[in-house]
């Protein structure tokens, strides 16, 4: 997906550009992360472009004050870069559509995951889309049936 810098201003917050286009970082235990924790079931995608990136199922909570998810859920939507600034070497995380920021990737941490990796993300840059109820009652209905 290819937006001139003026297309992706017009777009997005400012908040959000900072994030995505100019690889900001936001402040951590901001509003969304609190929204964040509080989310149910449901995918997250790209504010960029809509990508899925992550599910509920991947996320966990690692105290860190931003969104953390030990894997994706689309791999093929995720692309990641050595990042060598502010002196450190880490892993960026990106979305492979829009080439938007997302943030970085960091493993053997010790947490009690799957992986022990942690997709540190920033929550702006979040789009939550719950599943849908109707799914969930109709999955229950089946299996109702079925008994
Ligand atoms: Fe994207």
């Amino acid at each position: 997906m290819q937006k001139t810098d003026e297309e992706w201003r017009k777009q997005l917050t400012p908040g959000q550009y900072k994030i995505l286009r100019e690889h900001g970082t936001e402040r951590p235990f901001s509003d969304t992360y609190d929204k964040f924790k509080k989310q149910g079931k449901g995918t997250y995608h790209c504010a960029g472009c809509g990508a899925e990136l992550f599910s509920s199922r991947e996320k966990f909570d690692a105290h860190c004050g931003w969104p953390a998810f030990f894997d994706a859920s689309k791999h093929e939507n995720l692309k990641t870069i050595k990042d060598t600034s502010f002196g450190m070497v880490r892993v960026e995380v990106r979305c492979k559509k829009c080439n938007g920021h997302l943030g970085h990737i960091f493993e053997g941490e010790g947490f009690k995951t799957p992986t022990d990796q942690r997709y540190c993300i920033n929550g702006a840059v979040l789009k939550f889309v719950p599943d849908k109820p109707e799914a969930k009652s109709a999955a229950k209905e089946k299996a109702k049936k079925k008994q």
